[in-house]
């Protein structure tokens, strides 16, 4: 079992009907644990930086704004490379319009990248994604209802 991040976004950390239907696939813990969540506003800085493969596309300033705004949702989850890989296959592709019918970002994500929910895609990038969170937020308490 190794590390991976889990935000919701904006747009499900505000909708009670998508945050009430990805907390009920969460919690199901069914193939890996919530080892933590809690709310939390993250710097724009930070933002940045967890996104910074995707500086200089147009979308870049809007995403940071995005994520930026409010307090979001973020959490840690332990889970195995398989379980990880399954996860992100029920969350769905990035883009709304390009989503797998029946995938999380599918039936509660909006449009293009307001896509409910941010996980790690692999364990590499899980393990330096809560590295870098975890210097602003404890990632070590379930700290949500
Ligand atoms: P994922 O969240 O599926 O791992 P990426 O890591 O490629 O996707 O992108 C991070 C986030 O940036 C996406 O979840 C989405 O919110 C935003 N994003 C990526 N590509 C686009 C795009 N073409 N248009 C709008 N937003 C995008
Ligand atoms: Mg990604």
């Amino acid at each position: 079992m190794a590390d991976a991040l889990l935000i919701f976004k904006p747009d499900s950390a505000y909708r009670l009907a998508a945050r009430a239907g990805i907390w009920g696939w969460l919690a199901s813990e069914r193939d890996w644990n919530v080892e933590s969540l809690e709310w939390f506003q993250p710097p724009a800085s930070l933002i940045e930086s967890h996104y910074d493969f995707l500086q200089g596309r147009p979308f870049f300033p809007w995403l940071v704004d995005f994520m930026s705004a409010l307090p979001v949702v973020v959490g840690r989850i332990t889970a195995s490379e398989e379980s990880l890989k399954q996860m992100r296959y029920e969350l769905g592709e990035t883009q709304i319009a390009k989503s797998r019918p029946g995938s999380l970002r599918e039936r509660y994500g909006i449009h293009g990248g307001l896509n409910c929910l941010h996980l790690s895609d692999a364990l590499e990038t899980g393990a330096a994604e809560v590295k870098r969170w975890s210097d602003f937020v404890q990632l070590d308490q379930v700290r949500f209802a």
